[in-house]
């Protein structure tokens, strides 16, 4: 039981940890112009918040999440229809794993489309995020607070109830699911990036959303992109490179207008 509890505590502790660590790497890579979406000057001029305000916003809410993620183990008791032992199969453990990336891209793809949808909730909630036109990585998780419980906290304990994974699996899920993310806002496409290998839905595809004409496009988040797919509201794109060095994501399929 100590242990349990422990390993809840660890797998709402360590993506934090994981958050600010891989994110701080990123920030020491950004002088890399060859690899950028955006220019620096681009960075400037585009986003809407500063650097301080987004540390603040994400460390307020971060402390948040974290209160209610110990508080819910706190009232359930540590036991939220999971089990406690950490099974020994590959298989079950890799299907554990596959159903709480699918539940999460679910949760998460219509939450986000509905925010985009819904005018007040936009206005309100999620264009918090969208102040950063030009992504970076420690400003993937710049959200109002709402979003923030609404879409990780509860998107996370589903995909940690739903798929049955262990405590211990989850300090595993929700890391990856933290590195992925903050992958995606990057604003670097790095030659050899693994996550890019395995995952179409990359920096650049995300990026074709931040970007004022990607608003009704490319909601799908972190992992897949097969939400957008069915539902037609995939943006193609082509990596051009740019002028002064990097890369653009340009949209190669005709978009809506407002
Ligand atoms: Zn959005
Ligand atoms: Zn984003």
């Amino acid at each position: 039981m100590g242990f349990a509890v422990s390993d809840e505590l660890l797998g709402t502790v360590v993506p934090i940890v994981v958050y600010w660590i891989y994110s701080g790497m990123y920030m020491c890579l950004g002088s890399f112009e060859n690899y950028r979406l955006h220019s620096k000057s681009d960075e400037e001029e585009k986003n809407l918040v500063s650097k301080l305000t987004v540390v603040k916003g994400v460390l307020f809410q971060q402390l948040l999440q974290a209160a209610v993620a110990i508080l819910l183990f706190t009232v359930t008791g540590g036991h939220a229809g999971a089990s406690s032992q950490q099974p020994s199969s590959f298989i079950v453990l890799a299907s554990q794993f596959v159903t709480a990336m699918l539940v999460m891209d679910t949760w998460q793809y219509f939450l986000h489309r509905y925010f985009h949808e819904n005018k007040f909730l936009y206005r309100h909630l999620h264009s918090r995020h969208h102040r950063l036109v030009v992504p970076y990585a420690f400003g993937a998780l710049y959200n109002h607070p709402l979003e923030g419980l609404l879409l990780d906290t509860v998107g996370g304990a589903l995909s940690f109830m739903l798929s049955g994974m262990c405590p211990r699996t989850s300090i595993y899920f929700f890391s990856f699911a933290t590195i992925k993310t903050v992958d995606d806002h990057c604003g670097l496409m790095l030659p050899g990036n693994p996550l890019h290998i395995f995952f179409r839905n990359n920096s650049a595809y995300h990026d074709v959303h931040h970007q004022l004409y990607g608003s009704k496009y490319n909601f799908s988040q972190p992992f897949f992109v097969m939400w957008d797919r069915i539902l037609g509201t995939c943006m193609p794109y082509s990596l051009e490179k740019r002028a002064e060095g990097g890369f653009e994501a340009r949209p190669t399929k005709e978009f809506k207008e407002d």
